[in-house]
Formats: C-alpha cells, structure tokens, sequence
C-alpha cells in the first residue's frame, strides 16, 4: 500500500540552500540520539513507509519555509545546555531530501557551537552527496526498514540496495551508526528476514555501535486520516514485550549490541 501512495512528491526536489523547509523543531527530545536532543524535523520524504508516523512530514517543500541564520537562531537558545547534556539531531521526512541546506546546517552547528550532530536517515538519496558532507556528522541513525528488497519494496515505495549501498560506505568512512529498526507484526518480525539483517549489521565492523529495536506504535494513525490517506496498518496491533525481546536476541546472536 506504501506504493499506493506514490504521487508527485517522491520526485526529490532542486536545492535551494541557504533555504530550507522545516517541519517542525523540538528542544527536549530524549529518543532521537545520546542525551537530550535539540531535533531539526525536515520537510519532505520520497518514501511511503506503511508505519509512518509522520506522513504531515512527506511533501517536499511544505512546512516553514527558513534561511541557515534562521535555522540556527532556534537551536541558539539551547546550545550551552545541549553542550554538556546531548546535541542536534536533524530528522524528517528524510533529510537528505534537503542535502545542501542540511550540509551547511551540520557545518554551522559544527562551527559555531560545537555540539554533537547526529543525522537520521533512510539512506537512499545518499550518493547525491560526497564524502565530506558527512564530516560534520557525528553519528547517522540509520534506518534499515527491512532486509528483504521485495518486501522492502512493498513495505516502503522504495528499492532497498542503496541504503545497503550507504551502510558500507559509512563502515568505508569510520563513520559511527546506530542503526534502527521497526518491529511490525507480520510484517517486519520474521525471523529469517531479521537474521539477514543481523548478518549484513555484523559485517560492518565496530562503526555500528547499536541497533535500536523499536516497536511500532500507532501513535501517528490520526495523522493519516487527517491527510485523506487510506492507513494500512489501521489493524495492526503494537509487538508484545516477547516479541520485541525475541527480536532483540535475534540481533544479540550475532553478538550486535541491542536496545
Ligand atoms: S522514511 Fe521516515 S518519514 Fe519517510 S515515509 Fe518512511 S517513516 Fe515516514
């Protein structure tokens, strides 16, 4: 059904750096990277994942329009807490929907305040950009949606091989990942689909540092129907505590670090 929703906006759109679109921003985020995270929520996605919980974030170009100075005096007010207690996270909507605006937002962070970035991805639009984009990157959060490109595929919209493709290419940089993964009944929890993933994790080397196990909600449902979309999984229940502590050992037996 995520191909389903597949319309003009999963075409990434020209850059307009220093302008960027933000969705929304939150100063006191505790999930979205170590310690307390001041979060950048990026406007547009060209995914269509089926668990989305934020599908107000999908149209490229919606939200608040604003400039770098902009961007940053928001997060200004914040920086000398954010030094001692956690960083920047910049989120989305996918993020690298808006690489050049982004890439000057991590560098500026980086410069002027000196605080810990952490970029949450999907991946897939990462050979837009070169290896020095990600200098100002302390830690990607990367989301591995599923580890089976057919599914992948019907799960998301998308193909799967480029964020294997960026997984490696950060293992290649010495770039530091925490990697992410929704646990959907019957969807996501198959044990064989998560073992693979498992092995694919275990090659990267010591860059991946976790892998968050985390469970779907259905905390985003209204936001679907608000939107006029159809919500597939308006019939699927949240994991059981087993089911997510199965999952978590799954990624344990190939001695990965789990949360
Ligand atoms: S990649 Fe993230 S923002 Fe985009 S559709 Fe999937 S869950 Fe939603």
């Amino acid at each position: 059904m995520g191909v389903m929703h597949k319309n003009k906006n999963n075409i990434p759109p020209k850059d307009d750096a220093p302008t960027g679109y933000l969705h929304s921003v939150e100063s006191g985020a505790a999930v979205d990277g170590p310690g307390m995270r001041f979060v950048y929520f990026m406007s547009g996605c060209m995914f269509r994942c089926q668990y989305c919980h934020n599908p107000d974030t999908w149209k490229i170009g919606g939200g608040r329009k604003v400039t770098l100075d902009e961007a940053l005096d928001e997060l200004r007010p914040y920086r000398k807490f954010l030094k001692f207690a956690g960083g920047v996270t910049i989120s989305g909507g996918e993020p690298l929907v808006q690489a050049r605006f982004v890439g000057e937002l991590l560098r500026r962070i980086k410069k002027d305040f000196d605080l810990h970035t952490a970029l949450d991805t999907q991946g897939f639009l990462h050979a837009s950009v070169d290896d020095a984009w990600f200098d100002a990157v302390d830690l990607v959060l990367l989301d591995i949606k599923h580890s089976d490109p057919e599914k992948y595929l019907k799960l998301t919209g998308q193909a799967l091989q480029p964020t294997l493709d960026f997984a490696q290419r950060l293992a290649r940089l010495q770039k530091k990942i925490g990697l992410r993964y929704v646990l959907v009944p019957g969807l996501t929890d198959d044990d064989d689909d998560i073992l693979r993933l498992a092995d694919f994790l275990a090659g990267l080397g010591p860059v991946l540092e976790r892998v968050d196990v985390l469970p779907f909600h259905q905390l985003g449902a209204f936001k679907w129907k608000e939107l006029g979309h159809d919500y597939p999984l308006e019939h699927t229940q949240p994991p059981s505590i087993e089911a997510i502590d199965h999952a978590r050992s799954l990624f344990a037996s190939k001695n990965l670090i789990t949360r």
